[in-house]
């Protein structure tokens, strides 16, 4: 099962990057080329039922799965990106954090009104981001296809945070 390999690889540094934080470290995945092809196999598979024309995938960690999944499915890869970092003219949605707030930005042409975005991370924990995500796709008028995440934090209820942008919230180790 990928659930069961993922776990067995994943991570969890106490305190990081601050104190009282349960920081889930991907990387060890990114080791075995043989778990990554599972991982963008297992995502191609429970997402086969949507029509997807996009991907959008969160800096940075969503970079990673996000490229790999838009070639698996032949379709766009857009990047959300942190403040600053992108060239041409953006959107950008600030939402808050447990202590503080971050912006994210997406270039205004970075897909055509209609086209049907999933939305990737490697984390879904309050569901924040992504949620800041499927707004900036709303008002680019794009249509939240999906979410796919690796990791689900359960107890943060981040599902519930998405749930009015698109039912279909896949993740991978639960
Ligand atoms: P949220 O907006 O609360 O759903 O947080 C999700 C974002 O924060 C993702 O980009 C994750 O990579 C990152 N993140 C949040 N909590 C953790 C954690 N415990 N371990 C690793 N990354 C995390």
């Amino acid at each position: 099962m990928i659930s069961d390999s993922l776990k067995s690889v994943i991570r969890d540094i106490k305190d990081f990057p601050k104190p009282g934080i349960i920081f889930k470290d991907v990387t060890p995945i990114f080791k075995d080329p043989d778990l990554c092809s599972k991982v963008v196999d297992a995502f191609a598979d429970r997402l086969k039922h949507l029509q997807i024309d996009a991907v959008a995938g969160i800096e940075s960690r969503g970079f990673l799965f996000g490229l790999m999944l838009a070639n698996r499915l032949g379709v766009p890869f857009i990047p959300v990106r942190k403040p600053g970092k992108l060239p041409f003219s953006i959107v950008k949605k600030s939402y808050e954090l447990e202590y503080g707030s971050a912006t994210i930005e997406i270039h205004t042409d970075a897909f055509e009104p209609g086209c049907r975005v999933l939305i990737h991370d490697d984390l879904l924990a309050t569901g924040g981001t992504a949620a800041a995500t499927a707004e900036l796709v709303t008002e680019l008028k794009g249509v939240v296809a999906g979410f796919a995440f690796v990791i689900n934090l359960e107890f943060l209820n981040g599902r519930d945070r998405l749930g009015s942008f698109s039912s279909d919230i896949i993740t991978l180790t639960d």
